[in-house]
């Protein structure tokens, strides 16, 4: 099965130009097998478009994009390229507003996803004499299933541990010798403090090495904080539910941008405004068209994610493209006195205190008719409450840096460790009260 010790499939070892012709081939299957789905039939109809006008890969231009909009239009199943009877799985994300959102899956793309899994974790060294626990929530989460398919199939012993009791998934490192953990950024984070507070040293008293971390934003920092804590090497994964989920891009050993698996997709970047393409190396919204997908492939995702392309090659050989961070997503972008603002940038800002915990919140409320932010974020363990000038002294040093940057002021508050709501999925960093007019 593997290709070899560093490669777990030959396409990993792509050249550009085969990656270009094998994208080329796929992306003219990809279009004709599009032609089942009465939502794709339809909109090439309306576009005057057939699949044969498809003959280089700039004609992908050619296609409308898809947007999360035309799922929710079409759903439940109106988008699928296959009959019903053919699919054996469905995940639903059931997002904020609206209806939720549906992936089929045929046993095909099951596998397909499974391997691409298998292939980001045997990048970072996952081998199958490792025991591999997945903290992720199981069921509709593609995180859960997503891991645990594409652990087995490199052939880790797979801990189905799923989300929270934090105290039964450190029995299970020690228990069961755990090497590597899927966990999102911030339960890593949660994982230490529990650990610390039952006198676990993961160092000493773990086999943990490394660490599978996504689904989240996060930044730089907050990565070497938590490879610090856990004594693990931490490596950036990134995926979504409309693109299968976890598998998608991650980060190789070099730990500097995420390879996207261009055999899986095709990547572009375009400006959100004008949606036209953005050079390499600038950052704009991720497009992504599926090249292996049966039952539901997708031609043109506005996956709403900001990011861009690293430009140059990365010293590990692999040709396949190179994401950097997420920056965010447009629709987490906050508008505050007409400023447009990303979490992640005030991320950056607080993970820089060595005085800051991990934990932060950032409040916008309306007060006296005027919009104002608040950022609540825990102290380490190790300040005191009691030297009030010093905390003082911290409030005002965060809040010019963060003025600096998102360029207003927002109201700091430290606050003690565990003092902020903790969720068991992805973090929740932004709470908007303020009132709409
Ligand atoms: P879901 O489909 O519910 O799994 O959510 C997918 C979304 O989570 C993506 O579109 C991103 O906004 C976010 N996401 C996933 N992985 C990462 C990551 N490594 N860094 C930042 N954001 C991520
Ligand atoms: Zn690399």
């Amino acid at each position: 099965m593997n290709y070899n010790n560093k490669y777990f499939n030959p396409e990993e070892a792509f050249t550009r130009q085969e990656i270009e012709s094998y994208q080329l081939d796929r992306l003219q299957k990809t279009v004709e097998h599009c032609m089942n789905s009465p939502f794709y039939r339809e909109r090439f109809k309306k576009e005057g478009l057939k699949p044969s006008d498809i003959k280089t890969l700039d004609d992908l231009r050619k296609i409308p994009f898809t947007t999360k909009q035309d799922l929710r239009d079409t759903y439940p199943f109106g988008i699928a390229s296959v009959p019903l009877d053919q699919c054996v799985r469905l995940h639903s994300s059931s997002g904020t507003t609206g209806n939720p959102t549906v992936i089929l899956h045929t046993q095909k793309d099951l596998q397909e996803w499974a391997n691409a899994v298998a292939r980001c974790l045997w990048m970072v060294g996952c081998r199958p004499n490792d025991v591999f626990q997945n903290t992720s929530g199981y069921g509709m989460f593609t995180g859960g299933l997503g891991f645990q398919y594409g652990a087995e199939l490199l052939g880790m012993l797979t801990v189905p541990a799923a989300a929270g009791n934090t105290l039964r998934q450190l029995k299970f490192f020690t228990d069961f010798g755990t090497t590597v953990v899927h966990a999102i950024p911030s339960y890593a984070a949660r994982l230490y403090e529990v650990m610390q507070e039952r006198g676990i040293d993961p160092r000493k008293d773990t086999k943990l090495r490394t660490l599978v971390i996504g689904a989240e934003p996060h930044s730089e920092d907050t990565r070497r904080r938590i490879e610090e804590m856990l004594g693990v090497k931490a490596y950036n994964s990134f995926g979504m539910s409309e693109m299968c989920g976890p598998g998608v891009a991650f980060e190789c050993p070099e730990q500097n941008g995420m390879h996207i698996w261009e055999d899986y997709y095709i990547v572009e970047i375009v400006d959100p405004d004008t949606l036209e393409p953005v050079p390499d190396g600038e950052v704009g919204e991720l497009v992504l068209t599926t090249l292996k997908r049966e039952a539901m492939p997708l031609l043109r995702y506005r996956t709403r994610d900001l990011t861009r392309i690293l430009p140059g090659d990365c010293p590990c050989g692999r040709q396949h493209k190179r994401l950097d961070r997420m920056k965010g997503r447009s629709d987490d972008m906050i508008i505050l006195k007409g400023v447009n603002i990303f979490p992640i940038q005030i991320e950056t800002i607080l993970m820089q205190f060595k005085e800051l915990a991990s934990d932060y919140l950032i409040t916008l409320e309306t007060k006296e008719n005027n919009d104002a932010m608040t950022v609540e974020v825990e102290v380490a363990d190790n300040l005191s409450f009691d030297d009030f000038g010093k905390l003082q002294n911290l409030e005002r040093e965060i809040t010019r840096q963060l003025r600096d940057e998102i360029l207003i002021t927002p109201k700091v508050r430290l606050v003690p460790k565990g003092s902020l709501p903790k969720s068991e999925g992805k973090a929740v960093r932004v709470k908007d009260l303020r009132i709409k007019y």
